[in-house]
């Protein structure tokens, strides 16, 4: 073991929020060092394949605007530091019989927050969106403050902005075992120790096996794989490229989305789940458990074929995928995220559990983790996520 590193603040994992982090924390003349097992903006986690959907009427539960708002901002000023355009403002559009989550979850959240969405009748739909082929009894929701964050962009910029603000950054270098405490916590990564003031634990779907403590966290967090396809437009193809993202409820329970086409050729589709309430199909194709250090399984035939009878719901697209990738959900029993200090991993702050949705708040989540590592609070809303919330008896 090398001679041991000594800095204030280390961030294990720098993926979504992990980046974010070191990147807050170095702009604030924080000594920080965060050390990452692959690349940044690698394929191997949760946040690869090009494009997320950010929306702000959030049919999870009205409770989370805050925190999108809180988000928009931090996009903003990530924008601005890195010069980049990280964030594709498309608009979104939620689609599903009257009753459905993303119908009447987004009207809740919409009417809850004084947010402006258009409520669009079936008719109203098919002419505003013609790229949807809208099926009759579907109504659809449409907001302006939508649309896509780029996943792998957002990284690399904010470790980018990170070094340049003096972070240390370690690629290629997995955290093999944190010893929490509450004056010095201890991490080992590769051949060195690193004694730290805090540790912030990013680690995505490594969380629950790099933390085993908090992998039974209101039941247990599970790792699960999702596939993300893309299809060409036919010659004839209706203006996809200017059409808002989407998130459309089927009538069997299935919640899938997609984006406008980005790069003028194809468009990506992704299921996310059966409707937030209703119950998991474990070992159904879109609830496969994984390994992260197998890593999900490839795509494959059966994939490209479920993900392209979906594609009957819209119109001037290939009905099979040019391309897929599998990636990795982190799903808690209530879906809803874990952020915060664990009263039993002194030193430790802990960001994970994602659930399928969580890439949009990154960078509000830098900003929550690097508050909580430095001061011990934020004002970032948050304590929703509180990791002991299962101890009170919330759902
Ligand atoms: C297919 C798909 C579609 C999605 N769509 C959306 C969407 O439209 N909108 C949305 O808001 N969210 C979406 N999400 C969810 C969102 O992408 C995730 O919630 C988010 O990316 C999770 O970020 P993370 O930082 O927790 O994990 P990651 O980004 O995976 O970061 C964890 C990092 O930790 C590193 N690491 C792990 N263990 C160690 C270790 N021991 N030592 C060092 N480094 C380590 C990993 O290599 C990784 O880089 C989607 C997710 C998937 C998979």
């Amino acid at each position: 073991m090398a001679n041991p590193v000594e800095t204030d603040t280390v961030v294990v994992g720098l993926g979504a929020m992990g980046a974010q982090t070191l990147w807050r924390l170095a702009r604030q003349g924080v000594d920080a060092v965060g050390v990452e097992r692959f690349a940044p903006g690698h394929d191997r986690g949760s946040s690869h394949g090009e494009s997320r959907i950010i929306r702000t009427a959030y049919l999870e539960g009205e409770e989370y605007v805050p925190f999108v708002r809180a988000a928009w901002r931090a996009w903003a000023e990530l924008e601005e530091a890195s010069g980049e355009r990280l964030v594709h403002r498309t608009g979104a559009l939620m689609l599903g019989a009257p009753d459905s989550a993303a119908v009447a979850g987004s009207l809740a959240a919409a009417a809850r927050h004084g947010l402006a969405v258009e409520h669009l009748s079936g008719a109203g739909l098919a002419e505003r969106f013609p790229q949807h082929a809208v099926r009759p009894g579907e109504e659809g929701v449409f907001e302006e403050e939508g649309g896509a964050v780029l996943p792998e962009a957002a990284i690399l910029a904010a470790v980018r902005l990170a070094r340049a603000h003096g972070a240390r950054v370690m690629t290629g270098t997995a955290v093999t075992r944190i010893e929490p405490d509450p004056d010095r916590p201890r991490v080992f990564a590769g051949d060195t120790e690193i004694r730290a003031r805090r540790v912030v634990v990013t680690a995505g779907a490594w969380l629950p096996t790099l933390l085993p403590s908090l992998a039974g966290l209101g039941g247990g967090i599970r790792v699960e794989r999702r596939v993300l396809g893309w299809f060409r437009l036919t010659g004839d193809a209706p203006p996809h490229a200017a059409g808002p993202v989407f998130a459309r409820d089927e009538p069997d329970g299935t919640l899938w989305y997609g984006f406008p086409s980005l790069d003028g050729r194809t468009v990506k589709i992704g299921v996310h789940a059966e409707a937030p309430g209703a119950p998991h199909r474990p070992g159904s194709q879109w609830g496969e458990p994984v390994d992260p250090d197998a890593g999900p399984r490839a795509p494959d035939a059966d994939d490209a074929r479920r993900l392209g009878e979906l594609t009957a719901g819209l119109r001037g697209v290939e009905p099979l995928p040019e391309r897929m990738a599998a990636c990795m959900y982190t799903m808690t029993s209530d879906e809803h995220f874990v952020i915060g200090r664990h009263r039993d991993l002194p030193g430790l702050v802990v960001a994970g559990g994602f659930s399928g949705h969580g890439y949009k708040f990154a960078s509000a989540v830098g900003t929550a983790l690097a508050d909580l590592a430095r001061d011990g609070a934020t004002a970032v809303p948050v304590s929703m996520f509180d990791p002991h919330r299962w101890d009170t008896g919330r759902p």
